[in-house]
């Protein structure tokens, strides 16, 4: 999900439907939204040459996005082998349980409601599937359950709504908190550092090729919304409402909602730290 509070998109995103990276492809579900920009990316990963795939965020619950994930990965001569989650978010996670019972795979995810089989999935994980690795890092921040997806072959993460392929995102309070959310984006920001990663393959919106520039892009504006909130308050405005009315004048009315959780988690960063 998006958050309202979005700088004005930035042209370095090329978008994407089908192949990304050597290794990933993208099959974008049919929810647009203001919520979900294009709609969900499903990412289908595999090795070239492996018959064995692994999805991660088959999407909503939709028999016709979900039988066209199958026919993809079959079209390429693969069989889906896992499927991971990102986060628990129905735009995301709804689809799983179906999705499951198509493909015969166990669902691995963080919260533990989210998973089928006897597997979880958290911090210092390696998924392999096909002799494709993908190494877990948690990113809590948009919601307490959100991990990201390293894929070192091809010098790739996968963000989930953690980082956007446009815009940025929200923070869902009472879930989601800025402190950690501030932090998983440094810890991204390390991989693109001392990692190598490049590239931003996210759950939304198209691929971005310079992941790093996205990660300082994003932690620019959420010190920038921080100090706006924090120059709010001051000025009076005391409730969430009534700062996102301030802060976010210039958004659609219709974002307001999600800006308002992000206002909370905001308010509730500056309080935590003794700034209001
Ligand atoms: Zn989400």
């Amino acid at each position: 999900m998006t958050d309202a509070a979005s700088l004005p998109g930035r042209p370095r995103g090329l978008v994407t439907s089908g192949a990304a990276t050597a290794r990933a492809v993208n099959v974008l579900a049919p929810n647009p939204s203001a919520m979900t920009l294009d709609g969900t990316n499903t990412w289908l990963l595999s090795e070239p040459d492996a018959d064995l795939a692994v999805v991660v965020d088959p999407g909503p619950l939709d028999e016709g996005h979900l039988r066209h994930v199958v026919d993809t990965a079959e079209k390429l001569g693969k069989r889906v082998a896992l499927t991971l989650l990102t986060h628990g978010h129905p735009d995301h996670a709804e689809g799983a349980g179906r999705f499951a019972e198509l493909t015969g795979t166990a669902v691995r995810a963080l919260d533990p409601a989210l998973r089928l089989g006897d597997e979880g999935l958290g911090e210092g994980d390696v998924v392999t599937v096909g002799g494709l690795e993908l190494r877990v890092v948690p990113t809590p921040g948009h919601t307490s359950d959100s991990l990201s997806f390293h894929l070192p072959a091809d010098r790739a993460v996968l963000t989930g709504d953690t980082i956007l392929g446009r815009g940025t995102t929200m923070v869902a309070h009472p879930d989601g908190r800025l402190g950690a959310y501030l932090d998983s984006l440094r810890r991204l920001r390390s991989l693109t550092v001392d990692d190598g990663v490049r590239t931003v393959l996210p759950g939304h919106g198209p691929v971005l090729e310079d992941a790093q520039g996205a990660v300082d892009f994003y932690l620019a504006h959420r010190t920038s919304r921080l100090a706006q909130v924090e120059a709010a308050v001051l000025a009076g405005h005391r409730t969430a409402p009534e700062v996102v009315a301030h802060v976010y004048a210039d958004v659609d009315r219709s974002l307001w909602p999600a800006a308002e959780l992000s206002v909370r988690a905001q308010l509730e960063y500056l309080r935590e730290r003794g700034a209001l």
